[in-house]
């Protein structure tokens, strides 16, 4: 039965209508591929919004959540767990190997959580009167009431005033705005390296740069959100290393776990000493069965150098886009990609067109198709997307 059929029988839609209906029904996954519930194939090159970097029902991946599982799933934070352990030092030598700094992790759900723990941490860290966060316009930062507050899409606002205080937005690439909006009340940037959800926005060069210079000289920290560039996405393990800065603070989540929920925030020491026990938590902070997908995810992605892939993967699917006729212009890091149609194509009926045809992407601007299929995916498979892709705009 389709999500469609569901609907058009009349029956009582048994979900809170937060999403808008979908149009297709997915029961089986494997690498790129998908199946839905007629068994038609499609190609996945959203990766369930950049979650699965290794592809459906990665065997490795799925191997270690099963063993995991009827080993020891969950003790609660009132006790150490050996895999929660393992995989915060894995994620801290990770970060250390991008940054050259020594931090501390603390492991959550979601990329939204993520960046609450860190909107936490920065008002600890800055004090009292010192609480304010710049975000830019356009970003995604989560739908939980702070990480929404930081998110710099007005509209989404609007429905829940009054939001919470101390958030403030800039135009995104433009470091005088940033800087015109610092006063002493404000204690941290959080800013995404490629803005994601506001349509496969790369960092303009230089802008990075600039925030951290600005940070040091402000005593400010800077937070940056790798909750969809994180884990390889762009063609390095993290959006940041793009641009050569050190981040006081990253979040991540999505292709953290392949599809198992889990999110992280990594601080610098000095930054992370500022939350003392009792500051935050989560009653499935750390557990075993997320941080054991975790461990699998960060070996796998070493083993196949999923960086390399994906920015040799990105470099084919990229070139391959830019010569569809109708595709005005190309833009993002790695295999994060988005092709621009130009003004008055309808990327919504293009990526309906693309479904129907079996290629899973989203339409991530009125104008704009995303893509961020597995770091797994092979030529044959862009090749296969590309000529459909050129069909459809045909
Ligand atoms: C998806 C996303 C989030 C929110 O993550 P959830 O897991 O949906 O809470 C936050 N920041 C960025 C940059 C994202 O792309």
């Amino acid at each position: 039965m389709s999500a469609h059929s569901f609907d058009a029988q009349g029956q009582h839609c048994p979900f809170i209508p937060v999403f808008g209906a979908p149009q297709v029904m997915f029961e089986r996954g494997l690498g790129t591929e998908l199946w839905d519930t007629d068994g038609k194939r499609y190609l996945d090159f959203l990766g369930g919004l950049a979650v699965t970097a290794l592809g459906h029902s990665n065997p490795v991946i799925a191997a270690a959540i099963c063993e995991q599982a009827s080993t020891l799933m969950h003790v609660s934070n009132l006790f150490a767990n050996p895999v929660a352990t393992e995989a915060a030092q894995m994620v801290n030598a990770l970060l250390h190997e991008c940054t050259g700094a020594v931090g501390q992790t603390f492991f959550c759900n979601s990329g939204a959580e993520a960046n609450e723990a860190a909107l936490k941490l920065a008002r600890k860290f800055g004090g009292r009167g010192r609480h304010a966060v710049v975000s830019a316009y356009g970003s995604f930062h989560g739908r939980t009431l702070a990480a929404l507050a930081a998110t710099g899409q007005p509209a989404k606002h609007e429905p829940f005033f009054p939001m919470p205080d101390g958030f403030r937005h800039v135009a995104f690439g433009d470091i005088d705005a940033l800087r015109g909006a610092i006063d002493p009340t404000v204690g941290a940037v959080l800013i995404e390296s490629v803005q994601g959800e506001g349509g496969v926005v790369p960092a303009p060069v230089g802008y990075l740069r600039a925030i951290r210079d600005l940070c040091d000289e402000r005593g400010m920290l800077m937070m940056i959100d790798e909750v969809q560039t994180g884990f390889a996405r762009t063609g390095r393990w993290f959006g940041f290393q793009h641009h050569e800065v050190v981040p006081d603070v990253v979040t991540m989540a999505k292709a953290m776990g392949n599809g198992f929920p889990v999110g992280a925030m990594w601080a610098r020491v000095e930054v992370a000493s500022a939350f003392q026990p009792g500051d935050h938590g989560s009653t499935y902070s750390g557990t075993a069965i997320a941080t054991a997908a975790v461990r699998a995810v960060i070996n796998e992605m070493r083993r196949i150098d999923a960086p390399a892939l994906s920015a040799s993967k990105g470099a084919y699917l990229a070139t391959k886009l830019a010569a569809v006729p109708g595709v005005v212009d190309v833009r993002g890091q790695g295999l994060l990609l988005a092709a621009e149609l130009g003004a008055g194509v309808d990327a919504k009926a293009v990526y309906t067109e693309l479904l129907k045809r079996g290629v899973v992407t989203n339409a991530v601007t009125a104008t704009a198709i995303r893509f961020a299929p597995p770091i797994t995916v092979s030529h044959a498979e862009i090749d296969e997307v590309v000529a459909v892709m050129t069909a459809v705009l045909a």
